[in-house]
C-alpha cells in the first residue's frame, strides 16, 4: 500500500536528504516544500517587495495570483525541480540571501494558504514523501508515517556549511549559524501554523546518526 510520509522540524536537519533517499526506494513523489516558499522569496526579492530593511507585504499578497509554482521531474538528478512561472530557480532558491528572508515571507498567511492548498494536492494516490515544517501538523494530518528531525544546532550549521561552500558560495560558519537559529526562531514562533511537533510524529535525532543510519530505521518504519 502507498502511504504518505510526512518530514518536519528545523532547518537543516537533513531533511531532504532523507526523504530523497526514501521516495527513490519506494517509487514516491518528493516534494520539497521549503523550496516553494524559497520560491516566493525570489519573487518577492525580484519584484523589490522584500530586501534587509523592507517589506512590501501588501504588495507580495496581491501579486500572488499572478505567479505559477511547478516541479519537473529531472531524469539525470532523479529529483524534481521547482519552476517560478517558467524559470529553473533550484540553484538561485539555496542562496544565504533567500535564506535569510525566507521565514518572513512563510509568515504571511495568504503565502501559507496558497502553497497548503497546492501541496494538498500534490502526489495525491501516488505515494508521497514531503518535507518542511507543517507538513504532518497542517498539510497531512492524516500521513501514515510522521517524522519529526531534530539535531544541534551546530551541527546543522556546519552541514549548511558545507553544502554552501562546496557549491562555491562565499559564507562564514558564523553566518550560517546565525541563519538557522534565527529561522528556527521566527519558524517556531509564527502565528500561522507554527513548527511544532505533531503528536504523533517520531522524533529523529540525528545529531550522531549516519545518513544510512537514519534511512534504515525510517525505512523499518515505513513498512511497518
Ligand atoms: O526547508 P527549507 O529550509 O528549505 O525551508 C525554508 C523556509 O521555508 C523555512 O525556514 C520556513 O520559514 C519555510 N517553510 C515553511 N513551511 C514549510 C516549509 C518551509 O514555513 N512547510
Amino acid at each position: 500500500k502507498k502511504i504518505t510520509i510526512a518530514i518536519d522540524g528545523f532547518s537543516s536537519t537533513g531533511k531532504s536528504t532523507l526523504a530523497k533517499q526514501l521516495a527513490k526506494h519506494l517509487g514516491y513523489v518528493y516534494v520539497d516544500t521549503g523550496a516553494m516558499y524559497r520560491a516566493i522569496t525570489l519573487h518577492a526579492m525580484d519584484n523589490g517587495f522584500i530586501s534587509e530593511d523592507y517589506f512590501n507585504k501588501q504588495g507580495l499578497i496581491d501579486s500572488l495570483s499572478d505567479i505559477t509554482l511547478q516541479f519537473l521531474y529531472n531524469p539525470e538528478l532523479e529529483y524534481a525541480e521547482v519552476y517560478l512561472d517558467e524559470e529553473n530557480v533550484e540553484s538561485r532558491i539555496r542562496s544565504l540571501n533567500v535564506s535569510n528572508l525566507v521565514s518572513r515571507v512563510a509568515e504571511v498567511s495568504e503565502v501559507r494558504a496558497k502553497l497548503v492548498e497546492q501541496q494538498k494536492h500534490m502526489g495525491e494516490n501516488k505515494g508521497v514523501v514531503m518535507d518542511g515544517r507543517d507538513i504532518g501538523t497542517v498539510v497531512f494530518p492524516n500521513a501514515e508515517l510522521k517524522l519529526f528531525m531534530t539535531a544541534s544546532p551546530e551541527t546543522r550549521a556546519q552541514r549548511r556549511f558545507e553544502e554552501l561552500t562546496q557549491k562555491g558560495d562565499n559564507v562564514t560558519y558564523e553566518d550560517v549559524l546565525k541563519n538557522v537559529q534565527e529561522r528556527d526562531y521566527i519558524d517556531s514562533h509564527r502565528k500561522d501554523s507554527p513548527l511544532v511537533k505533531a503528536a504523533d510524529a517520531i522524533e529523529i535525532d540525528n545529531s550522531h546518526l549516519s545518513i544510512q543510519e537514519q534511512f534504515d530505521r525510517v525505512l523499518t518504519l515505513a513498512k511497518k
